[in-house]
């Protein structure tokens, strides 16, 4: 067979194949795709910030046809569409063997953010990028699995340093047309347009489907020339505005989410409420089933029967609360419709319904209409139970059915580049050594395309008995792993250095910084990225300034500090840490040894869990429910150095990285973090530097290297959401 194509016609069907893969996801966890729009043009690659869609239309038609005369090429092209296509039509499935009922009857999950790629910003933080992470398992496992959110079209802020060291944010225009994203249209062709009340106002609302693998995203839009102003602003940023923007926002996600189902003739045989946001979808559900002549109180046991909710933050300000007034305004007819006074209504989403004081809580209207609940760890369930205990007073702590399952990462992902095919290249090894003992050598493939097919590594990825070879120095050896570590060290400190270079040239600082000195790449690279949340305490490691100096003016064992993360627009005292941090950076004796890299996102997320070699994870205990970015760091060699809360109290087993502290805190936060800033410097100086640089004759740090292949071993397999999307399938989607 030969590479070239033999038609125009067969040209213009790759082209329009192309298309496709560009517009469904699926090519962001595809190396080979990600390659070929990258190949067609690097430099605008790199500026379209890594946007298929886009590279498809900055490249011209003629222009495709003519480099797809090149054999190597189209070979290439031609590999990953027949991926694509076997992906999409692939039969032997877990989703098909193990939760076939959903396939008919899919998934509804519902949330306010979702996080895919660096192309489409319309997630805040973890919540978000758990969601994506969600829907690319739920594809990859083949669940039947729609997801509903919002097109907030000016997405989240970007993060922006002042002069003053000042977080400040501006907002882009995201448009469709450059995004894969395709407007839903009904049997005529005009775009599908559906309506919720607010108030006494219909808020009418268009739709877009992303398509991530086999499973579909609906992004609810209410930017409509039918609406006044404040309407269409409903989706234009997430989490923008007051709370009666949020309840405004939540009516659409919620109630809207559920009347796109039904225009679309999509019968879903569970509702998953993704954290408190969408728990208004349960009204609509019970309204639907009022309207049918159901009384109310079958209509509620009816409505719980089909719902699942998810909590994610024992965090204060994370549960959504309304006032009297507030609900009484935005759902009065929804109130009508339901023949619910407001204060029936409101005791829907309080403790005690009968308290005229309590405000309106999403997260007790999600618990109260759910037929399961669960939170994101185990330590989470617990701390989950005993808070809302209240629910439940009839039940002992134990009892209350909140149950966990703990949160994971889409691993193919983020996995970065190189690592894929590092990994990919000792699968080969290995398999070339099992069939040498059987077989003499294969010979040269006669095939066009050399290239093995990635799917291999993507099918041994979600497998225990893949990363379980790690262990084993004749699968891969510590030179091996030692190299990659400073391969990927490397990568992030030049992103870092042409990052603060942008950064400082628009500051016009460039001049006390010497951009080609920052960081060092021997250095033990430690990183912090994540929301500036004040629980997460970003410069906690700081509170020991004196000591933070020795270690970075140690020559012989050198450490350095690689932060990133937004503070909520209105969170001053976040914002003030960001402050803190970047000051150092400039202005103390860590210059060059501490750099912030502003407007934190997936692609800075990538660069920074690989390229570290620990993640600094040092929150309140036990506020970080879950905590997920210290799970990217696994399969690249990248090891914890975390606080026992969330995901971490559980992944710890005394060898697959380090521990700050015990399993248990102080009930006074001013001690905790006296205490954690301590522990911290313990652990750090005591175990993760000494390891770090203990190095052998051939200067390897063996004890280093045992620890990432026990890391490798132990969490890789687990903490991902093959694992996770699976347990919800067969602990809660699937009805026994
Ligand atoms: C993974 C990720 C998060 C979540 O990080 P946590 O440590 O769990 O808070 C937030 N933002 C981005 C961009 C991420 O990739």
């Amino acid at each position: 067979m030969s590479c070239k194509p033999q038609s125009p016609s067969e040209l213009s069907e790759m082209i329009s194949d192309l298309n496709r893969v560009a517009h469904n996801l699926w090519w962001t966890w595809n190396q080979g795709a990600q390659e070929i729009f990258h190949d067609l043009s690097p430099r605008s690659w790199q500026n379209l910030y890594h946007n298929a869609v886009a590279i498809l239309h900055e490249v011209s038609d003629y222009e495709l046809r003519v480099r797809l005369q090149d054999p190597e090429f189209c070979c290439r092209v031609r590999q990953v569409i027949t991926d694509f296509n076997a992906y999409m039509s692939d039969k032997e499935t877990w989703g098909r063997h193990n939760a076939e009922q959903l396939l008919k009857n899919p998934v509804a999950y519902f949330s306010a953010e979702f996080g895919f790629h660096e192309t489409l910003p319309i997630a805040a933080g973890g919540l978000g990028i758990l969601a994506g992470d969600h829907t690319k398992s739920a594809s990859d496992l083949d669940i039947g699995f729609v997801g509903i959110s919002l097109f907030y079209r000016e997405g989240y802020f970007q993060q922006q340093i002042n002069q003053d060291n000042w977080q400040t944010e501006y907002y882009t225009l995201l448009n469709p047309k450059s995004l894969p994203m395709e407007p839903v249209v009904d049997p005529k062709g005009e775009p599908l347009v559906c309506m919720v009340e607010i108030d006494l106002t219909d808020v009418y609302f268009q739709v877009w489907r992303v398509n991530v693998g086999r499973c579909v995203v609906y992004l609810l839009d209410s930017n409509r020339p039918e609406n006044a102003q404040h309407h269409r602003d409903l989706t234009r940023r997430v989490y923008g505005g007051d709370t009666s923007m949020r309840i405004m926002q939540e009516i659409l996600l919620g109630i809207g989410g559920v009347r796109l189902l039904r225009a679309l003739g999509i019968e879903p045989s569970v509702f998953h409420m993704n954290e408190g946001h969408a728990a208004f979808l349960t009204l609509e559900l019970i309204r639907e089933k009022q309207a049918s002549g159901i009384s109310l109180a079958e209509a509620m046991a009816r409505t719980k029967q089909e719902c699942i909710f998810t909590t994610h933050t024992p965090v204060e300000a994370g549960h959504d609360r309304f006032g009297r007034d507030l609900m009484a305004y935005a759902l009065m007819k929804m109130a009508n419709q339901l023949r619910l006074t407001i204060d029936e209504l409101m005791g829907l989403g309080r403790v005690n319904p009968k308290d005229n004081h309590e405000l309106f809580c999403m997260t007790v209207l999600g618990l109260k209409l759910s037929r399961a609940a669960n939170a994101v760890s185990e330590l989470h369930g617990q701390v989950s139970r005993q808070m809302w205990h209240v629910l439940w007073p009839e039940c002992s702590v134990e009892e209350v059915p909140i149950g966990h399952i703990t949160n994971g990462i889409h691993l193919m992902g983020w996995m970065k580049g190189p690592v894929r095919r590092f990994w990919q290249r000792r699968l080969n090894a290995s398999q070339e050594k099992n069939q040498e003992s059987v077989n003499p050598p294969a010979s040269e493939t006669t095939s066009c395309c050399k290239n093995k097919p990635e799917r291999q590594l993507e099918k041994e990825a979600n497998t225990i008995e893949f990363w379980q070879k790690v262990a084993d120095p004749g699968f891969v050896s510590d030179e091996e792993l030692w190299a990659l570590r400073y391969k990927l060290r490397r990568e992030l400190i030049e992103f870092a250095r042409r990052r603060l270079l942008i950064q400082g040239q628009r500051l016009s600082q460039s001049d006390f910084i010497a951009f080609d000195q920052l960081l060092n790449p021997d250095a033990l690279t430690i990183g912090f990225a994540r929301r500036f949340a004040t629980y997460k305490r970003a410069p906690l490691i700081f509170d020991q300034f004196e000591n933070v100096i020795k270690l970075v003016s140690d020559r012989q064992r050198p450490v350095q500090f690689v932060f990133s993360g937004k503070a909520h627009p209105r969170d001053d005292e976040g914002k003030r840490y960001i402050q803190r941090i970047i000051h150092l950076s400039k202005f103390s004796e860590l210059k060059g040894r501490l750099v912030f890299i502003e407007n934190y996102d997936v692609h800075i997320a990538r660069q920074m869990v690989s390229g570290c070699d620990v993640w600094l994870n040092n929150p309140r205990r036990p506020l970080e429910a879950s905590g997920t970015s210290g799970q990217k760091a696994g399969c690249h060699g990248c090891l914890n150095m975390s606080i026992m809360d969330g995901w971490w109290r559980e992944g710890y087993d005394g060898t697959n990285g380090f521990a700050i502290g015990g399993d248990s805190h102080p009930d006074f936060v001013e001690e905790q973090d006296r205490m954690d800033s301590e522990n911290l410097f313990k652990t750090l100086t005591s175990e993760v530097i000494p390891s770090f640089f203990n190095r052998d004759a051939q200067g390897i740090p063996r004890q280093w290297i045992q620890k990432i292949r026990r890391a490798i071993v132990t969490l890789v397999p687990q903490y991902n959401t093959w694992r996770m999307v699976q347990d919800y399938a067969t602990k809660y989607y699937l009805k026994k």
